[in-house]
Formats: C-alpha cells, sequence, structure tokens
C-alpha cells in the first residue's frame, strides 16, 4: 500500500514521502521520518529475521527522531546527527541483546537535516541512498556501505563487477550489529531549485538511473514524484520494500530575482555587443533605416530595444518592448511601409539578441539559462504586439471591403461580372437551368473606395469605446447574427465543443448592444478558462478560434438576406471575432508574466515559451499570407482576393 505523506511546508520547501511493502515481501521493514517542522527527514530500513528488521528500523527511527527532536537549534549539525544516529544505534543494538530471535538485528539510515534554504547536511550508514537532483541533472550523494564498494574504493574489485558480486547486498556498517557506528556526514550548500531524495534500496534496486532522473525532474509535485518513484520500482520488479522522500527547494524568488539584478545588468553591459551583432547582420540596411546614417540607425532601433529589453528586465514587465515594437512598426506602417521590412528588421533584432545570450551562457550557464528565458518572452511579446497591429490593418481592409460589398449591394444600378458575383456570393449564383451556364452580364468597373487601413489606430483591444454593433441596432440585424451563428454551429462536427464556444462567444459579442470592448474580455476569459499556458492549453484555443472564423465565413454567405444585410451581419461578427482573437492575445500576455515568476520550472516553462514563439510565429506567417492574398485596393475588384477576414 503507499502512504504517501502530505506536502509540508518550510521555508517555502515542498516535501512528500511515500514507502510501499513491494510485491514480493510480505512486511514492510522500511521506516521513515518526515519533520519539516525540524527539517528533519530520513529513512531506516532494517534487516534480521522474525520480524526483527521491522523492529530494528522504526526503533531507530523513534530514537533517532526523538534524539534530533530535543535538540533543534543544535550548532554542529554535523555532530547531532552522528550524535543521533549512534543513539539510534545503541538502542537497536541493547534491543537485540534482549531477545533472543532479534539477536543482531539492525537497519540502515540516511538522514538529511536541513538548517535552512543553503544548507543540508547528509549523514548516513548502510546502502539507503540520498541523491540530489540539480538543473536536471541527478546525482547520487552517499556511498553505499557495502562489502563490495569497500572492495570498490580499496581499488581492489573494478566498479563493473559489482552488480554481478555475490556480495553485493552485504553491508559493512548498519545501525546495531555494535553498539557505536560509523557515520558519513555530508555537507551541501544547496542552490534554488535543487530536489533531494532519499530512498532505501528497494527503490534504486529496481528502476534504472535514467529513469529516477526523469520522474524526478519531471517538475510535478513531490507527493506525486514520491509516489511515481515507488511505482517505478513496483513495475521493475519490485522485489523488495521501498521508500522515497523527496523535498524541494524553493527556485521561485531568487531565480527571478537573478534576472531582475544579475541578468538585467548582464545584458547592460553586452549592449555594445548586442548592437554590433545587429550591425553584423545587417540592421542597417534595412529599408526601415533608409536616409539615416549607420550610426544613427543603430542609435535608433538598436539601442533603443537593447534598452527596452533592460528595463523589462529589470521590472519582469514587457511594457517598454511592446511599446517599441509598437511604435517602430506603427511609424512605419504609417508611412505606407511595408510588412517585409519590419519582419527583417525584428528577425535581425531578434537573432541579435538570441546570440548576445548565447555568449552570456557561455560564460555563466546558469545566468545564460535564465536570461534565455527571459529575453524568449521580450520576442514574444514583440510579435505580439506585431501581431496586434497587423491584426488590426486586416480588420481595417475587412471594414473596407464590407462597405464595399454593402455598396455594391445596395447599388443594383452597378452589373457586375459573374465571377465576381460568384466571388461575393455563391450560394446566389445560379446557372441557366437549360444550358447549365452561368447567366452572363456586362462588366463594369468598381469604383474605389477612400481612405487607407492604416489611418486606422492600432490594438483593437485597448479600445473600448467602438461599438462592434451600434446601439438601437435593429432586431432584424441582431436575428441575422443570431441566424448565422446557428448555420455555423451546424458546420461544426458536435465534438468540436471548444469551436461551438468560441461561435457562441461570437455571437454575444456581436450582439452586445453597448457594443464595447468588455464583452470581448469576458468572453476571452470564458473560452480560456483554467487553461494553461502550454501546446495543449493554447493552441486548441486558437485552432478553435480559426475554425470558428472560417465556419461563420460560409454562414454570412448561406444567409437567406439581402446583401446590405449580410455585409451588416458579417462585419459585426468578424469585428466580434477580431476582438475575442484580441483579448484572447492579452490574456496570454498576462499569462507570461507568472511564467516568468515561475523559473523554477524552468525546463517545463522555456519549453512553453518556445511554443509560444513557435505560436506567435504561426499566427503571424498566418495573418501575413492573409495580409498578401487580401484585398488591394489598387487592383480592380475581381482580382482583389477574397474578404477572408
Ligand atoms: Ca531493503
Amino acid at each position: 500500500m503507499s502512504r504517501p505523506d502530505p506536502i509540508a511546508a518550510a521555508h517555502g520547501m515542498r516535501v512528500a514521502g511515500s514507502t510501499h511493502v513491494g510485491s514480493v515481501r510480505t512486511h514492510n521493514e522500511d521506516s521513515m521520518v518526515v519533520d519539516p517542522k525540524r527539517g528533519f527527514y530520513a529513512v531506516f530500513d532494517g534487516m534480521g529475521g522474525a520480524n526483527a528488521g521491522d523492529v530494528a528500523s522504526q526503533l531507530a527511527r523513534d530514537v533517532v527522531s526523538d534524539f534530533i527532536a530535543t535538540r533543534v537549534g543544535h550548532p554542529d549539525p554535523r555532530a547531532l546527527l552522528d550524535a543521533a544516529l549512534n543513539a539510534g544505534c545503541a538502542a537497536v543494538h541493547h534491543a537485540g541483546l534482549q531477545v533472543r530471535e532479534r539477536h543482531g538485528m539492525g537497519t540502515t539510515a540516511v538522514a538529511c537535516l536541513i538548517s535552512d534554504p543553503r544548507h543540508a547536511w547528509v549523514a548516513h550508514v548502510g546502502d539507503s541512498r540520498a541523491y540530489l537532483l540539480r538543473r536536471g541533472r541527478l546525482s547520487q550523494l552517499t556511498r553505499d556501505h557495502t562489502i563490495v564498494e569497500e572492495l570498490v574504493i580499496r581499488g581492489l574489485l573494478p566498479p563493473e563487477e559489482v552488480e554481478r558480486h555475490p556480495h553485493k547486498n552485504v553491508l559493512s556498517r548498519n545501525l546495531g550489529a555494535q553498539p557505536f557506528c560509523r557515520v558519513d556526514v555530508l555537507p551541501i550548500e544547496l542552490e534554488p531549485g535543487d530536489r533531494l531524495l532519499l530512498c532505501s534500496d528497494g527503490l534504486y534496486g529496481y528502476a534504472m538511473p535514467d529513469a529516477m532522473q526523469y520522474i524526478l525532474g519531471s517538475g510535478d509535485a513531490p507527493e506525486h514524484v514520491a509516489k511515481d518513484l515507488v511505482e517505478l520500482a513496483l513495475r521493475g520488479g519490485g522485489g523488495d520494500n521501498v521508500s522515497t522522500i523527496v523535498i524541494e527547494l524553493p527556485a521561485q524568488a531568487s531565480s527571478t530575482q537573478v534576472v531582475r539584478t544579475t541578468g538585467a545588468q548582464a545584458w547592460w553591459a553586452k549592449r555594445q555587443r548586442f548592437v554590433a551583432v545587429c550591425r553584423e547582420r545587417g540592421l542597417t540596411r534595412n529599408p526601415i533605416c533608409r536616409g539615416l546614417e549607420p550610426t544613427e540607425a543603430l542609435e535608433l532601433i538598436a539601442s533603443s530595444v537593447c534598452q527596452a529589453i533592460y528595463h523589462d528586465l529589470e521590472k519582469s514587465t514587457g511594457v517598454n518592448v511592446w511599446t517599441f515594437a509598437q511604435n517602430v512598426a506603427g511609424g512605419w506602417f504609417a508611412q505606407g511601409g511595408e510588412w517585409d521590412a519590419i519582419r527583417a528588421l525584428f528577425d535581425v533584432l531578434g537573432g541579435s539578441a538570441t546570440a548576445v545570450v548565447e555568449e552570456i551562457r557561455g560564460g555563466d550557464p546558469q545566468l545564460g539559462f535564465l536570461l534565455d528565458v527571459a529575453v524568449s518572452r521580450a520576442l514574444v511579446v514583440a510579435e505580439l504586439a506585431l501581431g496586434g497591429l497587423l491584426a488590426e490593418q486586416l480588420r481595417a481592409i475587412d471594414a473596407e471591403v464590407i462597405a464595399l460589398h454593402g455598396k455594391i449591394a445596395s447599388d443594383p444600378v452597378i452589373p457586375l461580372e459573374t465571377s465576381e458575383l460568384e466571388a461575393l456570393e455563391p450560394a446566389r449564383a445560379t446557372p441557366d437551368p437549360d444550358t447549365e451556364q452561368p447567366s452572363v452580364r456586362t462588366p463594369t468597373p468598381v469604383p474605389r473606395t477612400s481612405g487607407k487601413f492604416i489611418e486606422a489606430q492600432t490594438l483593437p483591444f485597448m479600445r473600448p469605446e467602438r461599438a462592434v454593433t451600434n446601439p438601437g441596432v435593429s432586431n432584424e440585424l441582431l436575428d441575422a447574427i443570431g441566424h448565422a451563428i446557428v448555420l455555423a454551429t451546424a458546420r461544426v462536427s458536435p465534438r468540436a465543443r471548444l469551436v461551438h464556444a468560441v461561435l457562441s462567444a461570437v455571437e454575444t459579442v456581436a450582439a452586445d448592444r453597448a457594443g464595447n470592448f468588455a464583452s470581448a474580455v469576458l468572453a476571452a476569459r470564458e473560452l480560456y478558462g483554467v487553461r494553461v499556458v502550454d501546446d495543449a492549453g493554447i493552441m486548441p484555443l486558437f485552432d478553435a478560434l480559426d475554425q470558428a472564423r472560417v465556419a461563420v465565413a460560409a454562414a454570412v454567405q448561406q444567409l437567406d438576406a439581402t446583401d446590405a444585410t449580410r455585409a451588416k451581419v458579417l462585419a459585426a461578427v468578424s469585428a466580434a471575432h477580431q476582438r475575442i482573437v484580441g483579448a484572447t492575445t492579452g490574456l496570454v500576455l498576462e499569462a507570461i508574466a507568472p511564467i516568468s515568476e515561475r523559473l523554477r520550472e524552468a525546463q517545463a516553462q522555456t519549453a512553453a515559451l518556445r511554443d509560444q514563439v513557435a505560436q506567435a510565429e504561426r499566427r503571424r506567417a498566418d495573418l501575413e499570407r492573409r495580409f498578401a492574398t487580401n484585398v488591394d485596393p489598387s487592383l480592380p475588384w475581381g482580382q482583389r482576393g477574397n474578404t477572408n477576414w
């Protein structure tokens, strides 16, 4: 039976233990101490016939833990542990002398005393072990007190022969064989995020070291890790009692602090190098820098972004990089600049930042690792800012197309080419029943619209004042929106529950007469729910948003309504959809902040951040593609592409 102890907190540490009789034995002769209040943890593995093993390990456990409990704050942890284990040894030895069947009983002991989050002492006798997991690597802290291990230490037995040696389990030391025992005590300098493992040989005898490292490094909570390690031994045969204690040091505050102070300074110290790398990578040749002296361009762009990253590192925010990206890209678009140039510029900046972090990593791997996470976050922020700008431009193009669509539809004196009609309303392009050929109409040029999308403001989700549907909008329009959503819902598989949820959110936001941004934020929060920022959480949501977009666009075409109404419905649902996407993006941004606070799970989180970068990249590519295939107002109507909004 697994008997996990509850999570315990001391110095912000998390601790859990688990023990199991195994698959073969009838008695559990292991005993444990999990005493977070005193920072004391121990595993005892008893031996001896006729249940003497249980007695030995339990007696040692009680004596040793009482010994520690009555001497809290002892100035010399090494001496304390030595004395405590010897007290246990004496007690077991004398108890063994009292009862004939228990004569010669004994127990191993591995104990850990943690006085503060920086210091631990590990004491052991016998072959129960202590391990340390640091930055994903597992190392064994104790050397077994077995005959064969002593032979190896003396150079009398090659290490590779230990496993095959007939006496590999014979202990050279234990608590109980003699009234006194020699105790090994090892001081450990702890680091934030370290995990310590105490275990009996029932674990490592039936589990591969790689598997133990994998489970201990999984980032799961200690109570799960302790149980999973026991499971691992059971799956490996479970031929012995197995006990595990997992102690996790807090990492959060100190790691964040490292990035905030040392990380920011290390980054700042490299600013000249960053500017030089940007130059090497062709920043000054970017069209955005045209007309500027190279030094001026580097100052305006490379130095500014370097400074923005520095300030964001210092304050653990993304505000400066966000503002920088928005200013540079917004200014460029305002001049009628092209997307490619912006893309290339941010590729140079991102690539240069990564190169500089790599250089820092070369000198200080830990700092480099933390900075990598922090700088990746800055790059994601920049991508999201660009994505917001691009989305807004797309929205403006769509608005223009929709207005044009409405104008064409409401102005019957402008005949259209058949192909144009088909493009606009496939449901209505009726072929001639006799010839099965489309009817022919006279082509006429379509008037150009005024106003440019670049005049639109940026970031839809930053501006709550623009309504999706106007206040006092007609019931007829609301009905049509509702009908479009019903049609769209019918197009989506009933099992795609997230898409259904998005569609219902789109309807809510589109039909919101107040038309402010709050309803989109609420809807996004509901959709986001308890999802975590990872592949399994965010990607399906963005996929669902995309699928809903396609379904609604198709459904609007199906609507049995006037063109003008359909144009209005399309405008309302597309604006609603974009707001939800915008608000969702905002939530992802919010979610990034706590991520940087949880650097303790840095490995997993780096993966999550990389996924976000990849996702932002995918979104960006998707937007870019649509941007490219969307309407070019300088072309005749039929060649302008679709209103894919
Ligand atoms: Ca054992």
